[in-house]
């Protein structure tokens, strides 16, 4: 306990006590991580003390390359962005250069043993974009796109943060400043402690083992990985969309093929993941008629990445301050959107509201509150997506209900509008929720699904027919 206040501050938020703690001309503050999180951070903060005519210095900690191709600069990711955050960040001054940011993907198909359906984009900010979060896969030719976090951190650099390319071993609290210790034995002292390390730091274990009180982020374990097809074989048979499986596994919640130029993005969410799962979803019929000759090719590159399931707690302290995926993320979705906002809410209250805990209570843990409330609703959301990964009469249903909607344009596209923004995370856990509430929604999926029963068949753009539905072992 006596150490939690240690790390946390002594001055854990009560809405009475005072705020002391304001940054000043020659201040200094540490950012531990550049990842989406770390360097947003660190470029709104730039930005906001320069319009508060406030010289403070940053010095963003980071060992990773961006530049390198394969796991020395990646990221791990599967590097899905919504249009709408792409347009968002251009207006904060953030313009990704199309070598970043590829907009080559303009819809979903989502694969059933009961048939496949494409979704095409409903509006044109809710376009999905791909990019890539390192320099390419293990082994690759050099690619014509560039790292995400790379410019991301390059846009940091030139507006005067300093990039100190070091593994941190530990945060400290020493007197009225913040300890940052490196691997290499050198250390520094900070006004300020940004912690924006993602989850798969060793540095989340040590804060928690120093403290009672503070809890790192629960986590699951992910599964991604790359395949090289070649662009002909991709246009061929991926074409520019992004596939989705809702297939009967246990523990799966999310299964997509992402295809960028040469290379196909494969990411496995759900219950930690493993090899058993990852057997499953490979012999399944709908993953295997994906590939050409409907064989599974090797992999070039592949990870087991982790991503938080359940926020950190707290996500501040007296100068310190956890962002992105080692403080609160969205469920699953839109990781870099949540990276986006909370670099940018934290950054606000500490420009303009100070560094303690009391600062960041006010203006920085409603914003995680928040997004961690959407995340209950996502769950619930997510079970009802599990129940109908299991009930085949409801697949068809839902087939039935996009694939209808998907010819009649000029109707209302709500199961077409709901799948988007679940696959795309481009709308809230509750926003989604909510239209599914509708009544118009619930009466024309009843109809679905008992007209799609009552016919029992494959239906969709690209299903097979009845005959081989029967082959499918579910
Ligand atoms: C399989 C998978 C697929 C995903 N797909 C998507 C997607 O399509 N779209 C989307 O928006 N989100 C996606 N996400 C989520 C997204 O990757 C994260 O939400 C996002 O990367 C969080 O950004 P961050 O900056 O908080 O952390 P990270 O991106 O994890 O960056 C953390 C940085 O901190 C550095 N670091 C770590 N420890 C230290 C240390 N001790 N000292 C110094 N530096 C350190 C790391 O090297 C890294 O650069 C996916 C996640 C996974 C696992």
């Amino acid at each position: 306990m006596e150490q939690g206040l240690e790390l946390l501050g002594g001055g854990k938020a009560t809405r009475k006590s005072v705020d002391p703690m304001s940054l000043k001309d020659g201040s200094r503050i540490a950012v531990i991580g550049a990842g989406p999180a770390g360097s947003m951070f660190s470029y709104f903060f730039l930005n906001m003390a320069e319009m508060m005519g406030l010289d403070v210095g940053v010095d963003i900690y980071e060992p990773r390359r961006f530049c390198h191709r394969g796991p020395a600069g990646c990221n791990h990711c599967g590097g899905i962005v919504s249009e709408s955050l792409v347009q968002r960040l251009a207006t904060e001054g953030i313009r990704l250069p199309d070598s970043v940011v590829q907009r080559g993907l303009e819809s979903y198909t989502l694969h059933m043993d009961v048939g496949d359906v494409e979704i095409a984009t409903p509006l044109l900010e809710k376009r999905i974009a791909a990019i890539y979060r390192g320099n390419g896969p293990r082994c690759s030719e050099p690619l014509d796109t560039h790292s995400f976090d790379g410019y991301l951190l390059e846009l940091a650099s030139e507006k005067g943060a300093r990039l100190i390319p070091r593994l941190v071993s530990d945060v400290r609290r020493e007197n009225d400043g913040m300890t940052v210790s490196c691997a290499d034995q050198s250390s520094a002292t900070y006004d300020l402690a940004v912690v924006a390390t993602g989850v798969n730091s060793r540095l989340m274990e040590t804060l928690e083992s120093q403290t009672a009180e503070f809890a790192r982020p629960e986590r699951t374990k992910t599964f991604i990985c790359e395949f090289k097809l070649g662009r002909d074989v991709i246009r061929e048979t991926f074409g520019p969309s992004m596939h989705v499986f809702l297939l009967d596994i246990p523990r799966l919640e999310f299964a997509a093929l992402i295809p960028k130029g040469d290379y196909v993005t494969l990411c496995l969410l759900g219950d930690d993941i493993d090899e058993n799962l990852m057997d499953q979803f490979f012999s399944a019929p709908e993953v295997r008629d994906r590939f050409p000759g409907g064989e599974i090719p090797g992999h070039v590159c592949h990870c087991y990445p982790r991503i938080n399931i359940r926020p950190a707690k707290p996500v501040y302290g007296d100068r310190l301050v956890f962002i992105g995926d080692c403080g609160s993320t969205r469920l699953f979705k839109d990781g870099i959107g949540a990276a986006y906002r909370t670099s940018k809410a934290a950054a606000k209250a500490a420009v303009f509201h100070g560094v303690s805990a009391q600062a960041f209570h006010d203006h920085y843990a409603p914003l995680c509150r928040r997004i961690d409330n959407d995340n209950r609703v996502g769950k619930m959301v997510f079970s009802f997506a599990s129940l109908v990964q299991k009930a085949r009469f409801a697949r068809r249903g839902i087939l039935q209900m996009t694939a209808n909607e998907q010819q009649q344009t000029d109707s209302p596209q709500r199961m077409s509008g709901v799948l988007w923004d679940l696959f795309s995370g481009s709308a809230s856990y509750t926003n989604v929720f909510v239209r599914t509430l509708h009544p118009a929604y619930i009466g024309n999926l009843l109809w679905n699904l008992v007209s799609a029963n009552l016919r029992g068949g494959r239906t969709g753009k690209s299903g097979p027919s009845d005959g081989e539905a029967d082959h499918v072992h579910h």
